[in-house]
């Protein structure tokens, strides 16, 4: 068994997992896989590149750590086992080092929030932030000067060869951290089966409410009146929705359990939205640790994922006899919802993406965004490299471009999306924007798929230019292959012998994809008509037969604009359209007319 942990050798979360996996019958022998960040121990999990992974899910000093949620959630992760594990914090530097020396203390921001105190007392150090506790620790051991120090567990003194300068300095010596471990939804190793029948049981949930009086207290009742207590509620701000809060919340007991059921059903009526986690082993408690038991040596680490050569395993719990069975309609019956940042896309949504075809200059992205922001859309796109037919057209402004596109998704609290064609700029791209996006021209750029698979970032991947609606399917399937669930097609018009539009656009593709995938189902219709004022009709059209959103383009003055400009719509014609779907009600399954197979 392999189990996936943020950071090298020496990180606390890998010194968890190993108690974890030494407390389990079959697992003694697991060995741990560092990965640069939680996002890449998900991907690593989701892809069956590891069996496990661990993430933080609070401190009992610095409290919830809420991408850990949030990572579970948007991977569809399966909780397995909380460890509550006891966070041994010591000052640790080069041989020699005394603490009026010290002028810099590296540590995880976490440790930094847990050891508040003794920092403030060290007289001449300032913190630095320092992304894992492992390398605080090597950074400290490689510079050998006694001008720095890191805090990190006593193990990891030894494995880098520092020396302790102060004891347990974090603000209480009750300082426990909350881990999570988590699997795929589709493979189970053997020794976790322990943790999903043993031992008491937790649940984790994220609740919406609105901010109206007695809509918390609502939906507390509802817990308390079927008995149920509450082991954790934590709030946190939706933002740029000051009417709603979420809450994360730990309740006892199993999703499972009929009186949970029941009670769940009631919650998400009466709240705004509910987002199960899942269910999983509460206080997994690790015997041999709390015995005293030493540590064996640490294997050896792998320091980052493996690049090439890995052939994504099909799911074991495969469905039915398909191909690409993980976009499969079967393999998630109830349809995927994508969260980015506070957008939601997916059943019951229909979000809105609009932006200039190419950032063309921070003025003209900044003045796009309000406008669209304003009238009524969620996502904000802009092209920085142009798959452009003709090389001496406008390229794109490159990584100026995504400066510019960035800034503006900050002042209005857009997400952002933003199409990468080459490997080179996955990284850096994943690193700035909310969305990769691929587009029509590199729909089946194998390489380029499984490199954004890795990243784990949310894709809208758009249909080639003349692709099948399987082979639309089949790339996607590369994408979720390498672990990454995050998804979203789009159908942006295909080469026909039709030549009064730019592209036909399919809007039959609608239905099809919904009835075969579970991922959700954008339109484009900008590309998919090329001409403005036929834009309009398909919006409303794509919005009626189900798709989950669109796609636009709009310019400040679409005949200067540098890329596409006979389909730009102006603010104008953007406002009216977002008016006029605003009158067609949003697709729902349920009602929909089905006719016979
Ligand atoms: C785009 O959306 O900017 C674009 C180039 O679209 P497509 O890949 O669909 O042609
Ligand atoms: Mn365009």
């Amino acid at each position: 068994m392999i189990g996936a942990f943020e950071g090298i050798d020496g990180a606390h979360s890998q010194l968890a997992l190993e108690a974890y996996f030494r407390a389990r019958s079959g697992a003694e022998d697991a060995t741990t896989l560092g990965t640069p960040s939680f996002r890449a121990s998900a991907v690593a999990v989701s892809a069956g590149r590891a069996d496990v992974g661990i993430v933080p899910i609070d401190n009992a000093i610095a409290g919830t750590v809420r991408d850990g949620y949030d990572l579970l959630l948007e991977f569809d992760l399966v909780p397995v086992a909380e460890i509550v594990w006891r966070m041994d914090h010591r000052l640790l530097g080069a041989p020699g080092t005394t603490l009026d020396d010290i002028r810099e203390v590296l540590a995880h921001p976490l440790v930094i929030a847990e050891c508040g105190k003794f920092l403030a007392s060290l007289p001449n150090a300032r913190t630095v932030p320092c992304e894992d506790t492992g390398i605080a620790a090597r950074e400290v051991a490689r510079a050998g000067n006694t001008g720095l120090a890191a805090i990190a567990p006593p193990s990891a003194g030894v494995r880098y060869g520092l020396v302790e300068l102060a004891p347990r300095v974090a603000d209480h010596p009750e300082n426990f951290t909350r881990f999570i471990v988590f699997r795929s939804r589709n493979a189970s190793h053997p020794a976790l089966a322990v943790d999903e029948s043993d031992g008491p049981r937790k649940t984790s949930l994220i609740l919406v409410t609105s901010n109206a009086a007695g809509s918390l207290s609502r939906c507390l009742g509802i817990i308390a009146a079927a008995g149920i207590s509450v082991g954790k509620l934590e709030s946190k701000p939706t933002l740029g929705r000051p009417q709603e809060a979420e809450f994360y919340l730990d309740i006892d007991g199993d999703l499972l359990d009929p009186e949970h059921a029941d009670a769940l059903a009631d919650l998400r009526k009466a709240a705004l939205d509910l987002h199960i986690i899942g269910s999983y082993r509460a206080n997994a408690h690790v015997a041999a640790i709390a015995a005293g038991i030493a540590a064996p040596p640490i294997p050896a680490l792998r320091d980052v994922l493996p690049k090439v050569s890995f052939v994504p395993q099909k799911p074991q719990k495969s469905s039915g006899s398909s191909s690409t069975p993980r976009a499969a309609r079967d393999s998630r019956p109830a349809g995927t919802r994508l969260r980015i940042g506070n957008v939601d896309i997916g059943d019951g949504m229909f979000a809105i993406i609009a932006g200039p075809c190419s950032v063309e200059s921070r003025q003209q992205v900044l003045e796009t965004a309000h406008a669209v922001h304003d009238a009524g859309a969620v996502m904000l796109r802009g092209g920085a490299f142009k798959p452009r037919t003709n090389p001496y057209a406008f390229q794109g402004l490159g990584w100026e471009g995504v400066t510019h596109l960035c800034e503006a998704g900050r002042a209005t609290g857009m997400p952002t999306v933003s199409e990468v064609m080459s490997i080179e700029q996955v990284e850096r791209m994943a690193a700035q924007v909310d969305v990769l996006q691929i587009g029509a021209r590199n729909m089946q750029n194998f390489d380029l798929l499984k490199a954004i698979g890795r990243t784990g970032k949310p894709v809208l991947l758009k249909r080639g230019l003349s692709a099948t609606i399987e082979e639309l399917i089949a790339a996607a399937e590369y994408i979720l292959a390498e672990g990454n669930p995050n998804v979203m097609l789009c159908e942006r018009g295909i080469r026909t012998f039709e030549t009064a539009t730019r592209n036909t656009l399919d809007l039959s593709a609608i239905p099809v994809l919904r009835e075969k995938t579970h991922l959700p189902v954008l339109v484009d219709p900008s590309h998919g008509v090329g001409v403005r004022r036929w834009i309009a009709p398909m919006c409303r059209a794509a919005k009626a037969a189900g798709a989950h959103g669109l796609i636009l383009e709009v310019h400040p003055n679409p005949p200067e604009a540098l890329s596409d400009k006979d389909q730009a719509l102006t603010f104008e014609d953007f406002q009216a359209i977002v008016a006029e779907l605003d009158r067609i009600p949003v697709f729902d399954a349920q009602d929909e007319v089905t006719l016979k197979a």
